[in-house]
């Protein structure tokens, strides 16, 4: 350190010893933000989160704030789980971190292993471990490929996915995407991936949808995958992958003859199912898993976000059998793993996790009383003047905003109508995200009924400041 250098700072949590304004400025200088536009970002300064409880979080100013996404969809037992942290530390004392590498593992992996098989459905008996929701789908490419070279039928390359999908951030995992501006930065997708559309009867409503009810449109939605495989040719094309609900595509949540349709073309043609479930997974639907609420079979699972409740990150795959007893009977090494792949301390916190799922009954109070709950309220925002659509599945919900809701009509992308209500909540103590000129939400599975009312009192008072500053 030269003479002039400042003193360094060495706060530790939770970190009193700054105002907002000199974190803002120390975040300006240093730090480089996912999806941010740094330029937009330093007009305004950055919000500094430094504490929750519950669904609760507090910034720097002391504005305590409704977390209704959960973090981002993760947190899913809430802020403050005394047993997350606990398993967390005493794992850190006793083992921090050894490899599951070289025929080793370590009770906590291991453990939870077994703990995620037993709560999967009957397919499901093995798991790969990795550090997040794009390394799993980036592994899910990987078991693919491999899986149907053991089989002999190495022409099985060509994965099939949706636009307007999510599925990560790596190479890989954004090419599995479908986001039209990850596309547009890195020449992506890279080769052997393919895109259908979504089944989104909102955006279809002038196209495809038009002269169609939901259901209907959900199997037409899913032939284009047939017709995606036949125009490819079946014999190339190794699997799909979807989100049983897509999630950062605005919660779309499909009609119910889509996953079953869509089960019907994989058997058909014999392709291989992955259902994607970082976000529905753990509950978030009102079941485990999102597949088993859409009435869908899949050959691989992927998770991460809510096995932690994004305490600490962890993600994975569950390999179903008729995959895992051919990789393991016939695959011998299969060449993929990570430092992290199995680490004690997430594995540790993932096991308090579900014990905390399991003793609080999470799963089952979301599908039979807040999920429920959470449809009511939001089927009464149809009633104001900027509301075309509502939608929810358990505990996530989107609210499409709209210029003239008899027509049915866009507000003109410039508005940017979606920020614009985005700010009006955030400004008035509650998180909610936007996708375009849809609003969503996806609060701590441990949201109870008057917290779900509060959140609409403040979803309420945004789409009418939104509505008032629009019109
Ligand atoms: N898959 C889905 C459905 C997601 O929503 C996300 C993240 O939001 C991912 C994968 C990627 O997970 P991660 O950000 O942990 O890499």
């Amino acid at each position: 350190m030269s003479a002039d250098s400042p003193p360094l700072r060495t706060e530790q949590p939770p970190f009193t010893g700054r105002t907002t304004k000199e974190w803002q400025a120390a975040d300006a200088a240093h730090f480089l933000h996912p999806f941010t536009d740094h330029q937009a970002l330093a007009t305004k300064g950055v919000r500094v989160i430094t504490r929750g409880e519950g669904v609760y979080v507090w910034d720097s100013d002391g504005q305590r704030i409704l977390d209704a996404m959960s973090g981002l969809w993760c947190v899913n037992v809430g802020y403050g789980q005394e047993a997350l942290i606990e398993a967390a530390t005493q794992q850190m004392r006793t083992l921090p971190y050894y490899n599951a590498f070289f025929q080793t593992t370590t009770p906590a992996a291991t453990a939870l292993a077994e703990r995620l098989a037993a709560r999967t459905p009957a397919q499901f008996r093995h798991v790969f471990f990795c550090g997040s929701g794009s390394e799993a789908n980036d592994t899910v490419i990987r078991l693919v490929r491999r899986y149907w070279d053991v089989m002999g039928q190495a022409q099985r390359k060509v994965i099939v996915s949706r636009l307007n999908a999510y599925h990560g951030s790596t190479m890989a995992a954004a090419s599995l995407g479908g986001m039209a501006a990850m596309h547009a930065q890195g020449d992506l997708p890279i080769p052997g991936i393919v895109h259908i559309d979504q089944p989104h009867y909102w955006a279809h409503r002038e196209g495809a949808a038009k002269d169609l009810g939901r259901e209907e449109f959900g199997l037409l939605a899913a032939h284009w995958l047939e017709e995606k495989i036949l125009a490819i040719g079946a014999d190339k094309v190794a699997a799909f992958i979807g989100e049983p609900v897509q999630g950062a595509g605005g919660v779309i949540v499909p009609p119910s003859t889509y996953w079953p349709e869509i089960q019907r073309i994989c058997d058909r043609h014999g392709i291989l199912l992955v259902s994607d479930e970082v976000v529905c997974g753990f509950g978030r639907t009102g079941r485990w898993w999102g597949c088993e609420a859409f009435g869908s079979k899949p050959d691989l699972i992927t998770f991460a976000k809510g096995v932690t409740s994004g305490y600490v990150p962890l993600g994975g795959v569950m390999v179903g059998e008729r995959m895992a007893r051919v990789l393991i009977e016939q695959g011998g090494e299969f060449e993929h793993g990570y430092t992290y792949s199995g680490h004690p301390v997430a594995c540790a916190v993932g096991l308090a996790n579900l014990d905390v799922i399991e003793r609080q009954d999470l799963v089952t109070r979301v599908r039979e009383d807040t999920g429920p709950y959470l449809a009511q309220q939001l089927a009464q925002l149809m009633e104001h003047p900027m509301v075309g659509e509502v939608q929810s599945c358990g505990l996530m919900a989107a609210v499409q905003l709209c210029r003239n809701v008899p027509l049915r009509e866009a507000f003109a992308p410039e508005i940017a109508i979606g920020m614009v209500c985005r700010k009006h909540c955030f400004d008035n103590g509650l998180v909610m995200r936007a996708v375009g000129d849809r609003m969503i939400v996806a609060p701590p599975l441990v949201i109870t009924r008057a917290q779900i009312d509060e959140m609409f009192g403040l979803v309420r008072q945004a789409l009418d400041r939104t509505h008032a500053e629009a019109h």
